[in-house]
Parts: C-alpha cells; structure tokens; sequence
C-alpha cells in the first residue's frame, strides 16, 4: 500500500517494481510516489494490479522542540512535524491532483531539473495546520481518493496531529521502512487512542514505503495488506479496501489470518501457526489465548459487550503480527 519510485525518490523502475513484487507473490502493489498521482493501469494484467495512489505532504515551518543551532539551522528538519497522507484514487485513470498547488512541484522535482510535465491540480496552497490538513482530506474525499494516515511516528504526530484529522479511511500501522530504520513506526496504540477517542470507521494498514536505496530490498516484502476481493478487479479492490474486507500483517514471511467469523457470539479465529492470538478492546479488557509456547491455528474467545468494538492480532513465534481493523461487537451480538 506504500511504496516508491524512479518517478519520486526510490530506485527500481515501476515496472521493476512489479517484476519484484509478483516474484515474492504479490498481486498487487500501490504505487504512491510522493506528490504525484500516476496511472500505472498499463502494468495491470491478469496476475497483476497497480493501484493509482500517491502521497501527499505537509511540513510545519518550526521545530516541534528545541533543537541545537535553532529553528533556521540545518538541524531545524529533522523537529518538524509533517503529515504524510497516503492517497488511493477509486477510478484508476483519476491523475487530478486534489489540494495540490503547483509550486509545490517547483519546490520539489522541477527544482531537481525533472520534466514532470503538466499536473493537473487545483491549485490549493497547503500549510500545516489542522484546518488546512483537514481541508486536504475534504478535496481528497470529495475527488474520490480513500486517504490513509502515514507513519505517524516519524511524522512527529502526537494525539493533537492526529485526533483533529477527519475524514481518514485507515492508519498505517506499521511502515516496515520506517520501523526496519528506527524501531519505533509499529504504532498499534495510535490505532487503538484514534477508535476510542470516536473514529469507529478507520482501518489499519501496513506498508513497506520502499525506496530501495542502492537496490536493496531490504525495506520490500515486510508490512503488507491482504485484501479479500472477489476478483483481481480494480473497481473489486477498491470496493474491499472501502468495506474494510483486508487485514494486515508484518514481516516477510507474515503470519495469516485464514478466517474470523462470530458463532452463537463466539468469535473465530483460523490462522496460520502462531503463539499468541489476542483480542483487543476498546477498553482495559484484553485477551490472550493462553498457549504456553506451542503454536496454534484455531482461537475462540466470547463476544463481551464491554469491548464495545474489538480487534484480533495474530503473532507468530518471530513476533510478527497480523491485524484485523477494529469491529463493532453490537453487529455480531445475538440479542
Ligand atoms: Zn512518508
Ligand atoms: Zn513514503
């Protein structure tokens, strides 16, 4: 769901993106170069799917705490707080670039001396503030983009960054990139503040954000989505990514989530070999299936009301883990 390109800043080709990505057994990757909303619909073929998407960004002007040399030195980067949306366009051939103001590209990859050629946008000038981060998602939303909330860790988010976003389909929960650099972008508590705190309809996602510095793959194949579409479709694709019909999963040979379904308000859990299968609540109620080391591939646990909404995670023996979204218990309670 994240991943970079010869047209930003990564390494391969998106061709060759594709070539490396069907060969670890990807069907489908998201090719978000940053700023620029590209159709790739030339690469989708019977085996495979590029989804058009892009990401957006905004920077703060200031430091977010005091920093040795001040606010104008070189130094001042690396305190400032962006937002980074991850946008996915609902019809493949939509290349508008909502929110977008063409200075922006002047700035960024004409200032390189690229020939980006002409973007169509709408010329919105961005600022980091929670008005204008806010009406960033509104004219994404509204020229059919589903935006996702990147990386909040290295984005310096804290919960007045990220609370006061509206309009948000998903959190990225985990940027493998991000996570394999600084061991701190697996933000599975952010996902859990954001539903308490009222978004009860965002999901979760992970993404590599590869850049693939020198061609490695080093950050490839470590924070994928499995998305249940019915066919490789990308109205089917885009259909299952709005209805919340995907989970998520790190590592490169990830655990799976085989099926989760509610029984006489049981839930179920089939999965592949893992040591902990744990539910997570709204509240303080969590629940482990209890395995004392030795893997498994079924958990029931009950449906309890004081969860108000919950969600599974799935962790292998390398403590990998897989995600479901959250989900409302009042939908599956037999009254
Ligand atoms: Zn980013
Ligand atoms: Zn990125």
């Amino acid at each position: 769901m994240h991943c970079h390109t010869t047209i930003s800043d990564g390494y391969f080709t998106p061709k060759e993106i594709k070539e490396i990505y069907k060969d670890k057994g990807y069907y489908i990757v998201a090719y978000s170069d940053h700023e620029l909303i590209r159709d790739h619909s030339d690469l989708s073929d019977d085996s495979f799917l590029a989804l058009t998407a892009s990401e957006f960004s905004v920077d703060d002007v200031k430091p977010s705490f005091d920093i040795p040399g001040g606010e104008n030195s070189e130094n001042a980067w690396c305190a400032r707080k962006v937002i980074h949306l991850g946008v996915y366009a609902k019809d493949p051939h939509n290349t508008f670039h909502p929110a977008t103001d063409n200075t922006l590209f002047d700035m960024w990859w004409r200032a390189q001396g690229r020939d980006i050629g002409n973007i169509n946008c709408d010329g919105y000038h961005r600022e980091y503030t929670a008005e204008s981060i806010n009406e960033m998602v509104k004219r994404l939303n509204e020229n059919g983009f589903l935006v996702a909330l990147n990386h909040p860790s290295w984005s310096l988010s804290d919960m007045n960054d990220y609370l006061n976003v509206k309009g948000l389909w998903s959190l990225e929960i985990l940027n493998y990139e991000t996570e394999r650099l600084s061991g701190s972008e697996y933000c599975p508590y952010i996902y859990d503040h954001m539903v308490r705190m009222g978004m009860h309809n965002l999901y979760c996602n992970m993404g590599d954000d590869n850049h693939n510095k020198g061609g490695s793959t080093e950050h490839s194949f470590g924070g994928s989505t499995f998305i249940g579409a019915p066919t490789l479709k990308y109205d089917k694709v885009i259909e299952a990514l709005e209805n919340g019909n995907f989970y998520c999963a790190s590592g490169k040979n990830p655990p799976t989530i085989n099926a989760l379904y509610v029984e006489d308000n049981i839930i179920k859990i089939d999965c592949s070999p893992a040591t902990d299968i744990f539910v997570t609540g709204m509240g303080r109620n969590y629940r482990n299936y209890m395995t004392q080391g030795k893997e498994i591939t079924h958990a029931e646990f009950k449906l309890e009301p004081r969860d108000v909404m919950f969600r599974i995670t799935v962790r292998d023996k390398y403590g990998n883990n897989a995600h479901t979204h959250f989900y409302n218990v009042s939908d599956f309670l037999e009254k």
